[in-house]
């Protein structure tokens, strides 16, 4: 299912990489966090190199919305009173000084990315939760203000708005801003040890390496795998539904997201926790809400993408580990990844370049919270209920009966396995151990995908890596036609 982004913007293939290359950073990894810090890197004089498996913006962030905003939901009071105002008041400000980084970069280097500016909103039903987030907001310097009318047609007591946000095109702003860059695509990492990253056909030495991976792929040190856990959302675009003026988000867990492109409007929702699959089907329940907020509707495009979530709820950004001060990471953004990714880019060109960032302190990777620590045992419980799940969990149903079009855990000959029958009758097993940590993988019937729900890795049903942090495919045991059983 190609996102809008991918369906309107093409690009021309970069070769990859091949012998060795000695420079000053290189970057792994070339979604928004990457290209962003490749990008401030090579303005301050640093030269970099980004390395990347897939396209340049083939991982997650060819399937966001592009909200560019410093509203990252209603947060701003929880906020200050999980972290004091002083930190919130730091987090605030660092984000609204990503989008006014967009706005710069696309007015300076004049790229052509669809990029407009546009009011954030969170709507809630909660009239006084509103009017406290409001007070959080302006206590944190937001000239906030409360509407009572919105214009979405949502029962709603009003909304909170950020004036001067932003929207873009991700795929046309971020490709063009790394044409001026060397990248090397198809070009996976398969191993970094200290100042040496090592491909299947190169290697780069350099003096700075930056993890912009989406989620870190080594897991020691750094242990991320335990700080973290990743969440899948969908999104819909809708033909003749009208148009937006704002950027719109709901308070809650089952709360709906509105932008427009184009001519379309884009409504997201239905986040779950990967492998964790929710009933009914995501992209039917948002169609229905589709159909009664705008009955002349049609959907035009759908896709899904995850991002990662950090335990007190603040991306990772700065020094990977204390063992490895030459390495540096940026990762946990909690679904706000258009302005964390510019934080990133900001926080690590400064700490690269050994300048002081205000800001730093707060993403420090290193940091330790109370709130880590029930976190991290419901983590590692998780963990450890996947791992169990792949020696208990009993097959529901055999290969033979198996539908086509539907996916399930069976008993081989071989042993418990993944098994997808195709529309076509075509039969196709896989290895259901994830090969990041040993978790059994959930069928997604969704998006016919074998999912982690300990770390959120994915593959398609022929065992192909979709998502990370898994770096490689999982065994494909056979593949036949119902003819031939
Ligand atoms: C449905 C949804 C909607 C969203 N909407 C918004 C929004 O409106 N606004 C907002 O701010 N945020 C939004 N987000 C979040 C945002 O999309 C992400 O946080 C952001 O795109 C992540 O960018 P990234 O560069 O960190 O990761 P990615 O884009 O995934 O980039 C990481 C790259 O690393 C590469 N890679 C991985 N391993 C290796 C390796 N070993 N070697 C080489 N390369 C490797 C991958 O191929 C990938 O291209 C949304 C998230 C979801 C799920």
């Amino acid at each position: 299912m190609e996102s809008i982004w991918e369906k309107t913007c093409d690009s021309k293939k970069r070769p990859a990489l091949k012998g060795h290359i000695q420079t000053d950073a290189v970057v792994i990894g070339a979604g928004m966090a990457g290209i962003l810090t490749a990008w401030h890197l090579e303005q301050a004089g640093v030269r970099t190199v980004v390395l990347e498996a897939d396209r340049i913006g083939g991982g997650q962030t060819r399937n966001t919305t592009a909200k560019i905003t410093s509203q990252h939901g209603m947060f701003c009071h929880a906020f200050i009173e999980k972290k004091g105002e002083e930190t919130a008041r730091k987090y605030v400000q660092a984000n609204q000084a990503a989008v006014e980084e967009y706005k710069k970069i696309v007015r300076e280097e004049g790229i052509d990315c669809d990029l407009a500016e546009s009011d954030s909103y969170v709507y809630s039903m909660d009239s006084e939760k509103l009017k406290q987030e409001a007070k959080a907001a302006r206590r944190l310097g937001i000239d906030a203000s409360l509407e009572e009318k919105i214009e979405l047609p949502v029962f709603c007591a009003g909304a909170l708005r950020f004036p001067g946000q932003a929207q873009f095109h991700p795929l046309k702003f971020v490709r063009a801003l790394a044409d001026g860059l060397t990248v090397y695509e198809d070009t996976q990492v398969r191993a970094v040890e200290n100042n040496l990253v090592t491909t299947a056909c190169g290697s780069v030495g350099a003096d700075k390496i930056v993890f912009a991976v989406h989620f870190p792929f080594l897991n020691y040190p750094g242990m991320y795998f335990a700080r973290m856990h990743q969440e899948r959302s969908y999104v819909i675009a809708l033909e003749n539904a009208g148009k937006l003026h704002g950027m719109y988000i709901g308070d809650g867990r089952d709360a709906l997201s509105f932008r427009q492109y184009d001519a379309c409007i884009l409504l997201g929702g239905q986040a779950h926790r990967t492998g964790e699959n929710r009933e009914g089907g995501c992209y039917d329940r948002l169609k229905e809400a589709a159909k009664q907020m705008y009955p002349e509707s049609r959907v035009t495009a759908c896709w899904s993408a995850q991002d990662c979530i950090t335990s007190d709820g603040i991306p990772f950004i700065g020094n990977y580990a204390a063992d490895q001060p030459d390495w540096f990471v940026a990762t946990g953004f909690q679904k706000w990844g258009m302005s964390s990714a510019m934080v990133s880019a900001m926080l690590l060109k400064d700490r690269i370049c050994g300048v002081k960032n205000p800001y730093a302190e707060i993403f420090d990777p290193s940091r330790f919270s109370a709130e880590e620590i029930p976190q991290l045992m419901k983590e590692g419980g998780k963990a450890v209920k996947g791992l169990t799940k792949r020696f208990f969990h009993l097959p529901s149903e055999t290969a033979a009966s198996l539908k086509r079009g539907h996916g399930a855990v069976v008993e081989a000959p071989q042993g418990k396995a993944g098994v997808y029958k195709t529309e076509e009758g075509r039969i196709c097993q896989v290895d259901i151990v994830c090969p990041h940590m040993g978790c059994e993988l959930s069928w997604n019937p969704q998006e016919r995908s074998w999912d982690c729900p300990c770390h959120g890795s994915r593959f398609d049903f022929e065992g192909n890596l979709i998502d990370g942090p898994a770096q490689e495919g999982i065994y494909a045991g056979w593949s036949i036609s119902e003819k031939q059983k």
